[in-house]
């Protein structure tokens, strides 16, 4: 029996299958050899701090109960350290979870977002799926963020402006004075949803102190962080926001899922946040890793984009998607891109110095 046409919303059914990496389980399975190097989903190599398992065994007898639905240690834990009260924090089943309960609050059909392109999946999708239209502009072929465009589209006050940086593909972290031309040209009318999944890889000469820059205006704004990525915590879902108003928080709390952030993602994330050792030697261990892997790239002849993340987006000179298939069957695991016009472009995840040689010794193909 088919499923009649008109039950899905015509947002929804137009929408892209999300372009997630391949779980390893379903690797071996798909490709029957075994996985030297997981570098498709941005994960740390190192894992989460110890101190965060540790609590996870310790807790995980508890688990007949409901979690704390308003997460509300973490949030004080997280907001002391960023200097902002618990009721600007929300806490979602990763920060993805965020991006999805944002839009749920504020888009209407027909609103518009504007991003950069190449883009992060869900800051497009999750906005089309809400019925935008999404205004993409692309960054210049030197890998310097389009503010001159965002600046033009935000005169006609957009709903929403969302980009990240450092940014997911493409690698540069915004400059301070490309970052403070964008907030003179934001009125408050737009929500600004900076997203900073990588901002611990960022190196401190070039850290940008977003929130407090943020905070100094009469503007409204979110800014993202995740547990997923320098926290080494992507299996368990956790990520938060901290925003310009508590009222903010207060409709992300209605379109998020209740118990989004569930009773052992919450302590482990506190876990983590509070080892502050294990994050900076990974954090350093991945950095190095990454200008040598870059290096390496380039000496092969890959054109590759400047990155403050812990991943390189590289020019592969034929179809990304078909560069990754190749590598898999050799077991090392990338990402092709599959947007427009980066389609001869694949992302490689930054992993332990022996994952980066099993990607390294294997290409060009
Ligand atoms: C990975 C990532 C996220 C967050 O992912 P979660 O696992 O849902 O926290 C958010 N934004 C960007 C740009 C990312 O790359």
């Amino acid at each position: 029996m088919t499923l009649p046409a008109a039950l899905i919303r015509p947002e929804i059914a137009g929408l892209p299958t999300y372009n997630a990496g391949l779980a390893l389980d379903r690797f071996k399975a798909r490709y029957g050899v075994e996985c030297l190097a997981k570098l498709d989903s941005n994960e740390n190599p190192h894992g989460p701090s110890p101190y965060a398992v540790c609590a996870i065994e310790q807790a995980a007898a508890g688990v007949g109960a409901y979690p704390d639905a308003a997460s509300l240690a973490l949030r004080q834990q997280i907001g002391e350290a960023l200097g902002h009260g618990a009721d600007r924090i929300a806490m979602g089943n990763g920060s993805e979870d965020l991006i999805g309960a944002i839009f749920r609050a504020v888009l209407r059909s027909g609103d518009e977002v504007v991003t950069i392109s190449p883009s992060f999946g869900l800051h497009e999708f999750g906005a089309l799926a809400q019925g935008a239209r999404v205004i993409k502009h692309p960054f210049s072929a030197d890998w310097r963020f389009p503010v001159e465009d965002i600046c033009r589209s935000l005169r006609s006050k957009p709903r929403v402006l969302i980009f990240s940086s450092p940014s997911n593909p493409a690698g540069p972290a915004i400059s301070a004075a490309g970052f403070t031309q964008i907030l003179n040209a934001l009125t408050s009318d737009t929500l600004f949803v900076f997203d900073e999944a990588y901002v611990e890889f960022t190196a401190d000469a070039e850290k940008l102190d977003a929130i407090g820059l943020l905070a100094d205006r009469d503007l409204t704004w979110a800014s993202l962080r995740t547990f997923s990525k320098a926290y080494g915590l992507a299996g368990l879902r956790v990520g938060y926001g901290v925003f310009s108003h508590a009222a903010m928080v207060g409709a992300i709390m209605k379109t998020r899922n209740p118990f989004g952030v569930n009773a052992l993602a919450a302590i482990a994330a506190g876990k983590a946040f509070a080892d502050t050792r294990h994050l900076r030697r990974s954090v350093s261990q991945i950095t190095e890793e990454r200008a040598r892997v870059a290096e390496a790239l380039s000496t092969k002849g890959f054109e590759v984009a400047p990155s403050s993340a812990n991943f390189l987006f590289f020019n592969c000179h034929e179809s990304g998607q078909a560069f990754a298939e190749k590598l898999r069957d050799k077991g090392v695991l990338i990402k092709g891109w599959l947007e427009e016009p980066f389609l001869n472009y694949a992302r490689v995840t930054i992993g332990t110095p022996a994952e980066n040689n099993a990607f390294l010794q294997r290409i060009p193909i």
